[in-house]
Formats: structure tokens, C-alpha cells, sequence
């Protein structure tokens, strides 16, 4: 696999354009470029820089192979690496802006047993460069229908642990936010983590305020190991010693998300187990019911006795809020359009 010009930081790019006997200023244009999401055999350079470049580097690191489009806006997309791994991501529209939704590693090593992303294991960490190019290859697809870019909001909820490669993902969070270029600023990003907790004080101290997002899903530890082995190795309680820290370097409210899984996390005790454990705190809890996952046993509830059991939140003083699927009609759940794309793709 050639290298990946994405990877690097602008005064990098200067260094490179210069050992390639180039004017320090080029590396301007091919920041820019870089950041329109152009491939390097598009980007407005000499056609000579162009193919030195092409020579040690990926045209295209990151390539949508599969669009799928839901009826509500929402689209889905398989990217394929250079080295032949695939990922996904997906666009989702709102009214204040457009979120996109990208991977950080090819797999999962996490073993949570609801979710798809971590069927067939952890194959490798994606670079910084990767998953920046998942954000401008989609902030380009839809350049053309907004201004002045399309991509407004990017969430590291895609496939992979974001806290288990974390010096790719804090490489990424600074070239994403970077003021020169896609420029999206920390507070329209969300990092989710199953609760890798040393890496949490590790990011609060990075300085970089992302929002970030705990993936809960239980009250208890017993219980939260059930169906996230990563609760053996960190006790819910270390966890929000953590977001106490992360609050006090960033000053940002927490989120937890809690997927609504059938005879598992969703009764009245559970819900009084929230409260007990998160009233007071600076902390939103949004709720999503259980996306099912065909390998899966795991059940969802109704749409009823979600709305019960939100209620039961937000009436015990907890901010709450039961998050709207969207894109249901396209492949369901984060890892979900890679395990089926792998299946199909086998033999
Ligand atoms: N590894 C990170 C980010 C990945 S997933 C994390 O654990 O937070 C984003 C969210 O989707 C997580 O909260 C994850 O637990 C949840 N999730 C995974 N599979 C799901 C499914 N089948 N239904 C509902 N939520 C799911």
C-alpha cells in the first residue's frame, strides 16, 4: 500500500513539497485541494508535482464503492480502502446542518455483543488521513447543494473503538478542526467510547472540547459485562470519575447512550438505576432503541415502551431524550452494510 498524503499535517505537507524540490507554497494548493476532497490526480498543482506525488502516495485512500439512500435523506456508503478493507459511514440531514458518521477502524476488538462492527474482530486501526477522507470525500459529494460545505457536524460512532486508536483520532480531530482547513470546530464533533477510561483523561487533556459520548447501556457492572466485555476491565464508577474530569477541563456537558435491548436494561429498576447513578450530573441521556442485528439474539422494545421508559427519566430529573431512527430502511445498525457486504463477497 502506497502512503497516504491525507496523514499529514500542513506544515508536513510544506516539508514534503520541499524535499521534492518544489516552492514551499505549493503545499497551499494541495492543502486546499486536499480539503475539497480532490484526489491528488485532480488537485490544481503542476502536472510534474502531481506525478512525483502519485508515485509514493494513494490517489484516492478512501473510495465509495456502494451509496444507499434512505426515503427520509439519510445515505449510507461503503468505502473501499486502498489496501482492499471496506468501511461505512452515513449522512444524515437536519435542519441546523448535516451530520456525517464515520469509522475508525476496520473491525471492532470490543466484543460488544449487540453490535455488527465487532463480528469478525479488530482487522486494523484506520490513519488519521482515512478517516479524514471519509469526511471529505462525502463533504465533496455534496458540495454542489450546500454552502459553504456540506458536512457540518462529523460523530466517531461508525464502526471501531475511537479510545482504542487513539493517537490516529486525535491526529484526525486536529486536521478536521484545523482553521485553515474543513474547519469543523470541536463542538460539532462527538467521540462515543465503550469507556476506555486512562484515554478519556487523556483526551480531556488534549484540548480539543469535543462533545463526548459514553456508551452505557446498563446500571451495573454485572450487568454491563453481560453484553460489554470492556465493563470487566472498567467499573462504571471510574467512568464517571472520568467525565467529572472531562467536564472540568472542557466544560462540556457528557452524553450517554443507552440502546434499549428487551428483557436486558429496560425496566423500572433500570431506569431508577440511571437516575441514582446520573442525577445531577452536567449529562444527557439519549436513548435508542436496540438496533437488531441478524447474528444476533438480542431484542429491541417497542416504540411504546420506549417512550415509557424515557419518561421514567426525565420525570426522576434526568435530561433525556429517545433518539429518532433514521436510515432504518437502509441497513440498520454501524457495522451492519460491512458484515453483509463481507458475507456477499466471500466466495
Ligand atoms: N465504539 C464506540 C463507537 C461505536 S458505535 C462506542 O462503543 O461508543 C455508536 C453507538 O452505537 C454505541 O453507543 C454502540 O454501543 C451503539 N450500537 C452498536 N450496535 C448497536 C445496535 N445494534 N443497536 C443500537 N445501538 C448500537
Amino acid at each position: 500500500m502506497k502512503k497516504i498524503l491525507q496523514d499529514l499535517s500542513y506544515g508536513e505537507l510544506e516539508e514534503l513539497v520541499i524535499s521534492l524540490g518544489e516552492k514551499k507554497f505549493r503545499a497551499q494548493q494541495l492543502y486546499q485541494g486536499i480539503m475539497r476532497g480532490e484526489k491528488i490526480s485532480k488537485i490544481n498543482v503542476s502536472a510534474e508535482l502531481r506525478s512525483k506525488l502519485l508515485e509514493e502516495y494513494e490517489d484516492e485512500p478512501v473510495k465509495i464503492i456502494q451509496t444507499f439512500h434512505s426515503s427520509d435523506g439519510t445515505e449510507k456508503y461503503l468505502f473501499a480502502l486502498a489496501d482492499g478493507n471496506v468501511i461505512e459511514g452515513v449522512f444524515m440531514r437536519y435542519k441546523y446542518g448535516n451530520t456525517q458518521c464515520v469509522s475508525t477502524q476496520v473491525g471492532c476488538r470490543m466484543s460488544c455483543k449487540f453490535c455488527a462492527s465487532t463480528l469478525g474482530g479488530l482487522v486494523r486501526n484506520l490513519s488519521s488521513g482515512e478517516i479524514l477522507c471519509q469526511v471529505l470525500t462525502v463533504d465533496a459529494l455534496h458540495s454542489a447543494e450546500f454552502t459553504p460545505r456540506a458536512v457540518t457536524n462529523v460523530v466517531l460512532m461508525g464502526s471501531g473503538e475511537p479510545l482504542d486508536n487513539y493517537d490516529n483520532v486525535v491526529k484526525f480531530l486536529r486536521a478536521v478542526s484545523a482553521k485553515g482547513g474543513i474547519n469543523i470546530s470541536p463542538r460539532n464533533i462527538s467521540l462515543s467510547t465503550c469507556g476506555i477510561v486512562p484515554k478519556i483523561y487523556s483526551l480531556a487533556d488534549e484540548g480539543l472540547p469535543v462533545n463526548l459520548t459514553i456508551s452505557l447501556h446498563q446500571t451495573t457492572d454485572e450487568g454491563r459485562a453481560r453484553t460489554m466485555p470492556i465493563a470487566n476491565k472498567y467499573k462504571i464508577a471510574e467512568i464517571l470519575k472520568a467525565c467529572e474530569y472531562y467536564f472540568e477541563k472542557t466544560g462540556r456537558r457528557y452524553i450517554f447512550e443507552y440502546s434499549l435491548i428487551a428483557d436486558e436494561n429496560c425496566d423500572k429498576a433500570h431506569a431508577d438505576g440511571l437516575i441514582s447513578l446520573l442525577k445531577g450530573r452536567p449529562c444527557h441521556v439519549n436513548l435508542i432503541r436496540l438496533n437488531e442485528v441478524k447474528e444476533r439474539t438480542l431484542k429491541s422494545i417497542d416504540e411504546k415502551a420506549a417512550y415509557r421508559f424515557l419518561g421514567l427519566l426525565t420525570k426522576g430529573g434526568l435530561s433525556a431524550t429517545l433518539r429518532r431512527q433514521i436510515g432504518a430502511d437502509i441497513g440498520g445498525a454501524c457495522g451492519q452494510l460491512r458484515a453483509s457486504y463481507i458475507e456477499n463477497n466471500d466466495n
